[in-house]
């Protein structure tokens, strides 16, 4: 495969498992088809190599930094591609633009969107403020001068994880079972071994599980805390965090809501990990290294 239509398997991948809606995703799909596939997810985008170049080996993580990109030259070797679930280079600098995608996800959720609108916004400035003080390029150069390509996939690979999510419990009637439930995929059993199990911070066991909402999975960051007494109003009981700080989560513990802590690593794994699975039908070797999960590797 070239680079450029692993890109694309990407965002269709993100949009086919978009939390935003039909309309939404009817409306992005047209980007994709009109050669603005980078406008879709500005967090997923191919940051350096030449879109034509063909794949054959991919070395994947959750992050990547200079000294992966270093390791992928010099202690790997022959990768054509290094895909890191974070976003780097200009996908970095596209991470505020997704965190206010969170708005139409949650309307989606039937959320009122004037309750959440500004402070979601908020946020997204927050964040954008943050990263005017980041090195958005020494990723950038140093897999130029290396001559390994490099390409961020997010959104797409946290839809798919909460997709999958979204079915393995779609049987699951109270907490407890739930966690059970996670507890049985591959890339959880591995997380055990390294001493982590998805977890109830906020809930008894045996509570029911009501609607679960899967919002805190994809859209970048955490958003605003204000957001939890509008999910909990929108008639959801559960919420599946990958993780929150402190004031995240005493926001949703106030709104009532249950909270099940799924972890970043293994839920990031979990989504990447469907995307990748398409690539190695394409016969791409795909290595897992810095922090992802990939049980059959
Ligand atoms: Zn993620």
């Amino acid at each position: 495969m070239q680079i450029k239509q692993i890109y694309e398997t990407a965002i269709s991948l993100g949009l086919k498992n978009d939390l935003r809606g039909q309309a939404v995703i009817e409306q992005e799909t047209v980007k994709l088809r009109t050669g603005q596939a980078e406008e879709i997810y500005p967090d997923s985008l191919i940051i350096s190599g030449r879109p034509e170049n063909k794949v054959k080996k991919i070395l994947a993580g959750i992050d990547v930094g200079a000294v992966e990109i270093a390791s992928a030259k010099y202690y790997y070797k022959n990768i054509d591609l290094i895909i890191s679930h974070h976003p780097l280079g200009a996908a970095l600098n596209g991470l505020p633009r997704v965190v206010g995608s969170q708005t139409e996800i949650l309307k989606n959720y039937g959320v009122a969107e004037a309750k959440i609108k500004d402070k979601i916004n908020e946020a997204s400035l927050a964040i954008k403020r943050e990263l005017a003080g980041d090195n958005y390029l020494k990723e950038f150069q140093l897999s130029t001068a290396l001559k390994v390509a490099l390409m961020t996939v997010h959104a797409p690979a946290d839809n798919a994880a909460a997709a999958l999510l979204k079915q393995t419990l779609k049987n699951s009637q109270t907490l407890a079972e739930a966690v059970a439930a996670m507890d049985g995929l591959p890339e959880f059993k591995e997380a055990k071994k390294h001493g982590f199990a998805p977890f109830i911070a906020c809930g008894e066991p045996a509570g029911a599980i009501g609607q679960i909402c899967y919002s805190e999975i994809t859209g970048g960051e955490e958003s605003s805390p204000a957001v939890y007494q509008e999910i909990a109003n929108a008639g959801f009981k559960t919420i599946i965090a990958p993780h929150l700080s402190k004031k995240f989560f005493d926001a949703a513990k106030r709104a009532g809501l249950n909270v099940i802590f799924s972890g970043d690593i293994t839920t990031d794994s979990l989504g990447l990990n469907v995307f990748l699975d398409e690539l190695a039908k394409n016969k791409i070797e795909i290595i897992a290294c810095y922090g992802l999960i990939r049980p059959d590797n």
